[in-house]
């Protein structure tokens, strides 16, 4: 679904992503593992449209990427003051229209029916009407992913999204991203925790540097490969 070619990206004379060729099928789950700096979250930015390429081409499906990427943040980037409801309704921006007299979105039915249908499909269906940031950490996290589904993107980007979370929340939320893909989405997550990278991935990818260090299925990635991914950048920087 998800193609990444040639991706590079400076910052002045920093090169943070170089030449970056990376594609995640429908369906697959691949995990992105590097030390800080390697250029984990600006790849995933590049993809959604939060920082512009220096060069190299982003499609899913053979053309721009546009709404069909969406993204879920460690900071989870939730309106907290509204319903978690409403804040599902969100991802659904391309369907709602503002209504200017009431500085507000208008939700039609079908929207509201569809976001109530991906808080179920997160099982967090009877917190539809309660205020957001009631909910703690990890449940935060799964309206987050609620919110992309309402999105209806195939690809569904996640930068660090356990790292805030307890051991259960984490794995909780990493079987929610697997079961994703069972409809057909591709995950891309970035992680710190190369066990759950293991336990949850089809195929894991070591970024180093701004670019691919290795690629391989969880069996093939071994604790050395792990170990030197990020010694190496250690002794870089
Ligand atoms: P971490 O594991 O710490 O989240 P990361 O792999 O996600 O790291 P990035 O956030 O992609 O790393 O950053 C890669 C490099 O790009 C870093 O050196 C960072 O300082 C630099 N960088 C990122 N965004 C900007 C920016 N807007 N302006 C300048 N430099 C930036
Ligand atoms: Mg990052």
């Amino acid at each position: 679904a998800l193609t990444i070619r040639g991706l590079s990206k400076t910052f002045g004379d920093r090169v943070v992503l170089d030449g970056l060729d990376l594609d995640v099928a429908a369906g697959e789950l691949v995990s992105l593992l590097g030390a800080n700096g390697s250029g984990k979250s600006t790849a995933l930015k590049c993809v959604v449209g939060l920082e512009t390429p220096s060069a190299g081409v982003v499609q899913i499906e053979g053309a721009p990427v546009e709404r069909r990427a969406a993204m879920v943040f460690q900071g989870i980037h939730l309106v907290p003051r509204r319903s978690v409801l409403d804040n599902v309704c969100a991802g659904a921006l391309g369907r709602l229209t503002w209504r200017h007299s009431w500085s507000t979105w208008a939700v039609p039915n079908d929207v509201r029916e569809e976001a109530m249908a991906c808080l179920a499909r997160v099982g967090l269906a009877d917190r539809a009407h309660d205020r957001t940031g009631r909910l703690s950490g990890g449940q935060q996290q799964r309206v987050a992913i609620a919110r992309a589904l309402c999105q209806r993107a195939p690809v569904l980007l996640a930068d660090e999204p356990v790292s805030a979370l307890d051991p259960a929340a984490a794995e909780q939320v990493m079987t929610l991203l697997r079961s994703l893909t069972n409809d057909g989405i591709a995950v891309a997550a970035v992680l710190h925790q190369p066990d759950l990278a293991r336990r949850h991935s089809d195929r894991i990818v070591g970024l180093m540097h701004g670019r691919i260090d290795f690629t391989g299925s969880p069996r093939d990635v071994t604790d050395d490969l792990i170990g030197q991914l990020y010694a190496a950048d250690r002794g870089a920087a």
